[in-house]
């Protein structure tokens, strides 16, 4: 079968809820990729800031495969080895204090949701309280992850979804403050908004947030799916604002490209929230993606993984801030570290993502208008220096 006809058989099989890319993607090495005709890809999606050691990092493969000789299942009723190994490596490179593990990032927000529920519960003696989220914001698509969503359009078919949910403007405190009541139990929002655009949380915001949440014993969450997991040179983007949540969720890159998720609360919260009994998950945190999460937490500490994005960032933004020079439809670029955005004006972004996997080079839009640029990590300056010259010629088109 060619291609086109790859992608016909598709359309036969699977709800049509993602208009693909006319792309059927292979195989990958390093930060390339290869379709099924062989040409080859510059990836600078990452599968959307998942696979953060590329393809085939060395270790990584043989940490899944030894994995799958052992034990790949066995349920949340048991102990498994890989699992307290993982949550050991996460809760150390938070410093937070209990980790849960979900199949996905939405579910980590529910677990996240759920926490700041019950832990107001036990507070109050009653149920009924209120979550502050922002608009522009994303969180997933279940009934709760989408509750907090802040886009219209995501939300309107599904209505009514859970109550109890206010919106606020990101980097606006005031607003926050505005929606405020005694009801309220969590704020919850990205540090960097990534399907809304790239949009950098301010120093002043995080820590009004965070003050105004200790003032009134409000649990703050910390959406890291996207951000996190070393993709703006810290383990998670909070860290470099010195503004620690009660809560995070993190997902996305944190086991580089095996479905699996968690959230992670701190002591106060971990203690006086979730019982026996008030959540589970049959998957969620099993042998095999623990493996690989532990397994990334390894690599990440090995390899200075860290040091790389802070090394290579300022290169990435100097060649991306050329292209605002010389580029009139490139308006400006956002973004931290590794997790970039060129606001494009005067033409459909999409278009420019088309030209550009047609010069092979893989990048995707963030909200209407901004070309996002979330490449694996450990991407190379060489590599750099081609994904700018293909995005030149996409520009130039
Ligand atoms: C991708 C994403 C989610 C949802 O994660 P899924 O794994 O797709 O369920 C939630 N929050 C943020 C910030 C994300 O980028």
């Amino acid at each position: 079968m060619n291609m086109r006809e790859q992608i016909e058989e598709s359309e036969v099989s699977i709800l049509h809820t993602y208009n693909r890319f006319p792309v059927v993607f292979d195989r990958g090495e390093g930060c390339y990729l290869y379709d099924t005709e062989g040409k080859k890809y510059l990836d600078c999606a990452a599968g959307i800031a998942v696979n953060a050691l590329g393809y085939h990092y060395p270790g990584y493969d043989e940490a899944l495969k030894a994995q799958i000789d052992k034990l790949t299942h066995i349920s949340n009723l048991y102990y498994n080895e890989p699992m307290s190994e993982a949550g050991a490596k996460l809760v150390l490179a938070s410093g937070l204090s209990k980790a849960f593990f979900t199949n996905s990032g939405t579910e980590a927000i529910e677990g996240a949701l759920k926490a700041a529920k019950k832990y107001a519960y036990e507070r109050d003696g009653h149920a009924g309280h209120e979550i502050i989220a922002m608009n522009h914001s994303f969180h997933g698509r279940s009934i709760g992850a989408l509750s907090v969503t802040g886009n219209a359009h995501y939300r309107e078919p599904f209505e009514p979804l859970m109550g109890g949910v206010k919106f606020a403007d990101f980097n606006d405190l005031e607003s926050v403050k505005a929606q405020v009541t005694d009801k309220t139990c969590a704020i919850i929002t990205e540090v960097i908004q990534g399907e809304g655009g790239i949009y950098p949380a301010e120093q002043s915001f995080l820590e009004g947030l965070r003050q105004l949440c200790d003032e009134k014993d409000i649990l703050l969450i910390f959406d890291e799916i996207q951000c996190g997991m070393g993709r703006t040179g810290s383990y998670f983007a909070w860290q470099a604002y010195g503004v620690k949540p009660d809560i995070m969720t993190c997902a996305k890159a944190l086991g580089n490209g095996v479905p699996v998720g968690a959230f992670v609360l701190n002591e106060k919260t971990a203690s006086a929230s979730l019982k026996p009994g008030d959540h589970g998950t049959t998957y969620g945190g099993n042998p095999f993606v623990c493996a690989a999460v532990s397994k990334v937490f390894d690599i990440f500490a090995r390899d200075m993984i860290l040091a790389h994005v802070q090394e290579i960032t300022p290169y990435l933004e100097e060649k991306l801030d050329m292209l605002v020079k010389e580029y009139d439809c490139v308006a400006l670029r956002r973004g931290k570290g590794l997790m970039q955005g060129l606001v494009i004006q005067g033409r459909p972004v999409g278009d420019i993502v088309k030209k550009a996997l047609e010069n092979g080079l893989v990048v995707i839009t963030a909200g209407s208008d901004v070309l996002r640029i979330v490449p694996p990590l450990v991407i190379t300056r060489a590599e750099i220096d081609e994904m700018i010259g293909k995005l030149e010629m996409s520009l130039k088109a």
